[in-house]
């Protein structure tokens, strides 16, 4: 199962999912303010090479900014 990347617009929670891929763009809720007020980043599988690196580090998750990660990719970038 394809592993997804989403961002909560109201609390700007960056989280991911396992999910069916006919599942991706269905609403998903919040873990950590329950608003389904979420949306599907673009996979990062586009952007992984193949040792597993993510291409342009410092923005892991595309929207966050280098100054103001999510948790999501401050936890990431602590690995
Ligand atoms: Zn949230």
């Amino acid at each position: 199962m394809p592993l997804y990347e989403y961002k909560c617009s109201d609390c700007e929670t960056c989280f991911d999912a396992l999910r069916a891929m006919s599942d991706a763009d269905v609403p998903i809720a919040c873990p950590k303010c329950g608003s389904e007020n979420t949306c599907r980043m673009i996979s990062l599988f586009s952007a992984v090479g193949s040792e597993g690196v993510i291409a342009g580090a410092g923005t892991s998750c595309g929207s966050c900014t280098p100054s103001a990660s999510c948790a999501t990719c401050a936890l990431r970038s602590s690995r």
